[in-house]
């Protein structure tokens, strides 16, 4: 039901000059799923996104979470609340080590708070859980490598493992396994059920692996020419006849 929900967005929308990117989306994400944003190129996924996150203003409508709205709370306030978007490889301090990399933005976020305290006890707190995410992403023995010298792959690894320093409840990737082949998808799929399945965690997913998509959802959101097509269970989504005839085509 709709206590259920922990983000939610209402008649949101969203113009670039006279470009329609969003057109009154009512997304509903509920607490615990892995919910996935789907839907062809220039659907307005990233804007989606970016809306959410506070990367954007939206033109019109309003994005909730928690129950409270955040439309007009600064991006760099959202992470305080749990939620968090993965980092992307731009966003990496390449002459710095993993470990740095995650102790810069954990000291960005929890500035002010106790957490703070990284060079006293604070430390090896902060070293054990740092220790505790990368291994989640199979990154604690590259710990001490800079992050320049990481492949594709370990650094969009270390781009979740820094949101997941955040501490969020709900995480937000942008298409988690781009550039990676077979195996490394399928290994970065298993991950990303693991921190749903062992952290609770919510996660808004892009992703354009359609096997990935409809084995690994809880719930499909279709975007098509900024609209919302349909939202639903991969079941659902699979025999949508609106879905077929826009995007799947062949499915
Ligand atoms: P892709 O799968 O190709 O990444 P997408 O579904 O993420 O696409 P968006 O990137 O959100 O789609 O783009 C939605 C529409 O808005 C497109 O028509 C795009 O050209 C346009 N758009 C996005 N960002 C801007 C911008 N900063 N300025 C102008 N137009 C933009």
């Amino acid at each position: 039901g709709d206590e259920d929900l922990v983000l939610w967005t209402d008649g949101l929308s969203k113009l670039f000059g006279g470009i329609v990117a969003l057109d009154d989306v009512n997304l509903s994400v509920e607490r615990g799923e892995l919910h996935a944003i789907i839907g062809p190129n220039g659907a307005g996924k990233t804007t989606l996104f970016n809306t959410v996150t506070g990367k954007l203003d939206p033109s019109e409508g309003s994005v909730w979470f928690d129950g409270e709205e955040i439309t007009d709370l600064p991006q760099e306030e959202r992470p305080h609340l749990g939620l968090a978007r993965s980092f992307q490889s731009n966003q990496l301090f390449n002459d710095l080590t993993v470990l740095e990399n995650i102790r810069i933005v954990v000291q960005t976020v929890n500035s002010g708070s106790f957490d703070l305290d990284l060079l006293g006890d604070g430390q090896s707190k902060f070293r054990d859980r740092a220790f505790e995410h990368l291994e989640r992403v199979g990154l604690d023995d590259q710990h001490g490598v800079k992050t320049t010298n990481l492949s594709h792959g370990d650094q969009r690894r270390l781009g979740i493992a820094i949101a997941l320093a955040t501490e969020p409840s709900v995480l937000l990737l942008d298409e988690p396994t781009s550039g990676m082949g077979a195996t490394e998808t399928r290994e970065t799929a298993n991950m990303i059920d693991e921190l749903q399945a062992e952290l609770g965690l919510t996660i808004l997913l892009i992703e354009h692996d359609m096997d990935i998509v409809l084995s690994m959802s809880d719930r499909i959101t279709v975007l098509n020419q900024g609209e919302i097509l349909a939202t639903g269970p991969p079941d659902e989504i699979r025999e949508n006849e609106a879905v077929q005839n826009a995007y799947l085509g062949g499915m």
